[in-house]
């Protein structure tokens, strides 16, 4: 597991907030008393960007109920977040957007900060702050950053697993494959697939004078020069949690019922297209999982999408905590990198650049279709991902390659890349991560194969190429 640095046992923290540092959900990254004569408690918002149905926000609320202070959420915007581009900022501004509005109904303080005025530590002094509450993210440069800034803050500091139904800690492993973790997930879901207690804060955010914050009204990445800006914003999506609710409600009122038969039909919008929402944390899994287990549908059906969101999910977020080289060829297990090894030289009837596979230019227009729904409209069905990314192991100079190539290209035109889901994925169609040993085969050896013919043959593939045709 990557090493969490600083954590404390809840025994040094003060007894009036022990009972919350005892939630399994919550980290406590630097422990000791809330500053005296503190004025606030600030949640520090990254991972969960989102102003309700937040474990972390609510963990900070109720900290701030104990010590009788406001809360005010904190966001600063990173100009170099890692691999983000102008995509991203666009579907994270209008995250961001909706989070303030969902604050200010809450009576939390909402302060949204960029460079210079985005240093997390001078706001705290800034506002006095109590304690600070944040959120988790298992991959490694923002699991860095916690734990660099855990030694250096003087004030309590907790993170909550707010982005899983089950916290990772309460595994504190990582699973070969999904039927090995099914029935340790079974035994803990019973304690945190419930209803979270609606929690209010007691103390609404009123100051004298409120500290600056960034108008949502412009652009969050005027200013920065390094910034991508070659990868577009898309329509397809918009982001927020307004959004993210309104297609979780027609997911479940329109879709749920048919998703066992749709959800392998990419021709047709057969699935929850929730994942960007994941991604930035604009919703959060345990309330898609309820309002799912709350639809009218029959059970296995909500049971084959629960697999998905809980079971998947969570096992790559699983995988990424405990991998330290989750993105590249490195995290094969021993029996995928041996046999691809024996089958380096095997002869490659298709090779292409990465210019080429970037561009959509190969000899499969299945795959075209597939790279340009991704590159077009932010986001590519399931069933072409496991697709796509077999096909770059078949065409890339080697296993190693077709990694960083398939990493490159999900983070930067995926919506919800950047993401354990995406590193677990990949890991899956290219190194057999996740995945058992299958028949001796040429270039992929024992990695389960793709192969067009049986595979476009399951669904309308000419549907699915006319949808994302070049000429579209
Ligand atoms: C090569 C490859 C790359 C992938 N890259 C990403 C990525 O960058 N980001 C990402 O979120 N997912 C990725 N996935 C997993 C999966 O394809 C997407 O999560 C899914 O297509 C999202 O669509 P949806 O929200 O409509 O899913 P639904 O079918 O509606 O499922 C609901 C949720 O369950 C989770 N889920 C579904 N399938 C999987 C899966 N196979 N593994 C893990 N979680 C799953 C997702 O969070 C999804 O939003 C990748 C898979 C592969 C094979």
């Amino acid at each position: 597991m990557q090493k969490v640095t600083g954590e404390i046992r809840p025994s040094n923290i003060p007894e009036a907030l022990a009972r919350l540092a005892a939630n399994p959900r919550v980290l406590v990254r630097r422990g000791g008393a809330p500053r005296p004569g503190g004025k606030c408690v600030v949640y520090w918002m990254q991972r969960a960007l989102r102003a309700v149905d937040n474990p972390a926000l609510d963990v900070a609320i109720e900290a701030g109920n104990t010590l009788g202070l406001p809360v005010i959420i904190f966001f600063g915007v990173i100009p170099n977040y890692p691999n983000a581009n102008l995509r991203h900022y666009h579907f994270l501004q209008q995250g961001l957007r909706d989070a303030a509005e969902d604050a200010a109904a809450r009576g939390l303080g909402f302060v949204v900060r960029c460079a210079p005025d985005n240093n997390l530590e001078a706001f705290l002094e800034e506002v006095q702050a109590a304690l600070l509450v944040g959120d988790e993210n298992p991959c490694r440069e923002p699991e860095r950053w916690r734990s660099v800034l855990a030694k250096r803050l003087k004030i309590p500091y907790w993170t909550v697993d707010a982005d899983v139904v089950v916290p990772s800690r309460v595994f504190n492993r990582s699973f070969v494959l999904l039927h090995h973790f099914r029935p340790h997930l079974q035994r803990e879901l019973p304690r945190f697939l419930v209803a979270p207690s609606k929690i209010e804060s007691l103390h609404a955010f009123k100051p004298r004078k409120k500290p600056a914050s960034f108008d949502l009204a412009q652009d969050i990445t005027a200013g920065f020069t390094k910034l991508d800006r070659s990868v577009q914003p898309v329509d397809t999506f918009t982001g927020g949690t307004h959004a993210a609710m309104a297609r979780l409600r027609s997911f479940v009122r329109h879709d749920l019922a048919r998703y066992d038969e749709t959800r392998n039909r990419p021709e047709t919008a057969g699935t929850s297209r929730l994942s960007p929402y994941l991604h930035f944390g604009n919703i959060g899994p345990l309330t898609i999982a309820l309002a799912v287990e709350q639809a009218k549908a029959p059970s296995e059906i909500k049971a084959k999408f629960m697999e998905q969101l809980i079971g998947w999910r969570e096992l790559a977020v699983l995988f990424v905590r405990h991998e330290p080289h989750y993105d590249s060829w490195e995290c094969a297990a021993s029996w995928a990198r041996n046999s691809l090894l024996e089958h380096a030289g095997d002869p490659r009837p298709y090779r292409y650049s990465f210019d080429q596979l970037e561009r959509g230019e190969t000899h499969d227009e299945l795959w075209n279709a597939a790279q340009r729904q991704m590159v077009r409209d932010g986001w590519m069905h399931n069933y072409l991902r496991m697709y796509w990314g077999k096909k770059i192991l078949e065409w890339a100079p080697d296993p190693a390659t077709a990694f960083d190539w398939a990493v490159i290209l999900n983070d930067r035109y995926e919506l919800d890349g950047r993401d354990p889901n995406g590193y677990a994925g990949i890991a899956w169609a290219i190194v057999g991560k996740l995945d058992r040993p299958w028949f001796n085969r040429p270039v992929f050896g024992l990695v389960r194969t793709m192969t067009a013919n049986s595979f476009a043959r399951k669904f309308d593939a000419a549907a699915y190429i006319r949808q994302h045709s070049p000429a579209d």
